[in-house]
């Protein structure tokens, strides 16, 4: 018995007018599997997560999740599809509390929500302590983990984050990294994680992609992949 491989994406293109950006990738993540998609500016990392939330049309293409394809799918229809997407940069509404922000997280799906919260909470005790603070007060790091947070009172299957560490101290990365992984083990969540800290995110994924100018260039495992020339040969040797 094997289980419907939970992302497939087949020769995606992707372009903004003239500019080419993704240039027909295919790559798959298994299910309960942290998948990281690494490369430079401008490789199409962005780009192909567009693609797979419905904010931009590839241009040629097929995306599947969980056997069917979401290859025409709204950003609407995403969370209740079962895919919570944490865009980079991403800064919740600033002007409600953090526990109103985790309570729009579950808008789609309004049951056991104390229950969730209190597993958010859990995972992130900060948030506990600043439940009533209003968000944009909170620091970058622990605006990510009120991202992270919120996109998980959706009860995703599939977690797409765009540099959930982008601006955080090392130490503060790592304590994401690590806490990811822990949502990963104990929920079986799927995980794709578009990151430019090549080290940091191999440590963390099952397998990772790399991409360079809208093309794959490497994959392997996250072992693999630290212990090979790419990451001695990578522009970021962080
Ligand atoms: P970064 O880490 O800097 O976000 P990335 O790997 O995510 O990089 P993308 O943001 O996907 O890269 O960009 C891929 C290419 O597409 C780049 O050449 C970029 O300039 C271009 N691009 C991105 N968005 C647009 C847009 N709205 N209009 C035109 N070109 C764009």
């Amino acid at each position: 018995l094997t289980m419907t491989t939970t992302l497939r994406v087949r020769d995606l293109r992707v372009s903004y007018g003239p500019v080419q950006a993704v240039r027909s990738i295919s790559f798959e993540i298994e299910p309960k599997a942290i998948v990281a998609l690494l490369g430079a500016n401008g490789a199409g990392k962005s780009t192909t997560l567009r693609a797979i939330t419905g904010l931009q049309r590839p241009v040629e293409g097929e995306i599947e999740f969980e056997g069917r394809s979401i290859s025409r799918i709204t950003p609407m229809q995403l969370a209740r599809a079962g895919i919570a997407f944490s865009p980079e940069g991403r800064r919740p509404f600033g002007e409600m509390s953090v526990l109103e922000n985790l309570l729009v997280g579950a808008h789609t799906r309004p049951r056991d929500v104390a229950k969730k919260l209190d597993r958010i909470y859990e995972y992130f005790p900060r948030l506990k302590e600043r439940s009533k603070q209003i968000s944009s007060s909170l620091s970058g790091g622990e605006q990510q983990m009120l991202a992270i947070g919120r996109a998980l009172m959706a009860e995703p299957k599939l977690l797409l984050l765009d540099e959930p560490t982008l601006g955080l101290a090392p130490l503060l990365a790592r304590e994401i990294m690590r806490i990811l992984r822990e949502i990963n083990d104990e929920q079986g969540i799927s995980i794709l994680i578009v990151e430019q800290n090549a080290r940091m995110a191999l440590k963390l994924c099952d397998y990772a992609y790399v991409l360079a100018s809208g093309r794959l260039t490497a994959e392997g495992t996250g072992g693999d992949l630290l212990k090979g020339d790419y990451i001695q040969n990578a522009y970021i040797g962080n």
